[in-house]
């Protein structure tokens, strides 16, 4: 199974993706992860991204398509994957298209997880995200049940550089004018889905489960 996340940030994809990659023993493939991977350490890709992710910019198309094309063309995708973050761009999904017809597969679902922008502040200035292994949490929806450590790998909590307020406006910006489009490209291919995001995070998991069965 391809299944691409669609939806703002702090929409809940990632939260999402993990849940779903678990149940379908599928991998979980989130370009803002690699990106932060990257940053941390310390790579040429790394400090090329970090200009554009502070800013609350996308990283251009050229550093970003290719990489998941790498990570796509490895062992562990064969089985399917479920891309959370990319495409971000109308020429991103293109070239995913294009990659995939070549090998004569396609996507299977785009799940788009709806939430207002009016949602979206209190979930981003709420997220932590671990310094550690990644795992994301929320202050109130999902707290840590060892406070600012990660129950995981126990490393600290952090709110991510570009989860601050007067960055949060710009990415639902930058979102509403070259991802939301994204929506209509997938719709004409048949393939898009929609939940309402708003729900507790169980009931969001079920309606996705519901459209991609057992
Ligand atoms: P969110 O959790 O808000 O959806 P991500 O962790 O997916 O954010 O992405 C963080 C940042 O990484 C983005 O704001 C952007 O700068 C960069 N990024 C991630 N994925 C892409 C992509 N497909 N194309 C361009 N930039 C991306
Ligand atoms: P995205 O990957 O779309 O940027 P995340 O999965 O990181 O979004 O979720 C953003 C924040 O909102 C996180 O702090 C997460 O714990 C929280 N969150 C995710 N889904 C829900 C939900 N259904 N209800 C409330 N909070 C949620
Ligand atoms: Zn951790």
């Amino acid at each position: 199974m391809k299944i691409v996340m669609l939806g703002a940030p702090g929409a809940g994809k990632g939260t999402q993706a993990k849940m779903i990659a678990s149940k379908y023993e599928i991998p979980h493939i989130s370009t803002g992860d690699i990106f932060r991977a990257n940053l941390k350490n310390g790579t040429e890709l790394g400090k090329k991204a970090k200009v554009y992710m502070d800013q609350g910019l996308l990283v251009p198309d050229e550093l970003t398509v290719d990489l998941v094309m790498d990570r796509l063309a490895q062992e562990d995708c064969k089985k399917g994957y479920i891309l959370d973050g990319f495409p971000r761009t109308i020429p991103q999904a293109e070239a995913l298209d294009a990659a995939l017809t070549r090998i004569g597969e396609k996507l299977d679902y785009a799940v788009d997880v709806d939430v207002p922008d009016e949602n979206i502040v209190t979930r981003m200035s709420g997220r932590r995200a671990c310094t550690g292994c990644g795992a994301t949490y929320h202050v109130v929806f999902n707290p840590s049940k060892k406070g600012d450590i990660c129950e995981t790998c126990g490393e600290p909590l952090v709110l991510r550089e570009d989860d601050k307020p007067e960055t949060v406006q710009k990415r639902l910006d930058v979102y509403h004018d070259q991802t939301q489009p994204l929506i209509e490209y997938y719709t004409k291919q048949g393939i898009l889905k929609r939940v309402d995001g708003t729900m507790d995070m169980n009931d969001v998991f079920a309606a996705i489960t519901d459209i991609l069965g057992a």
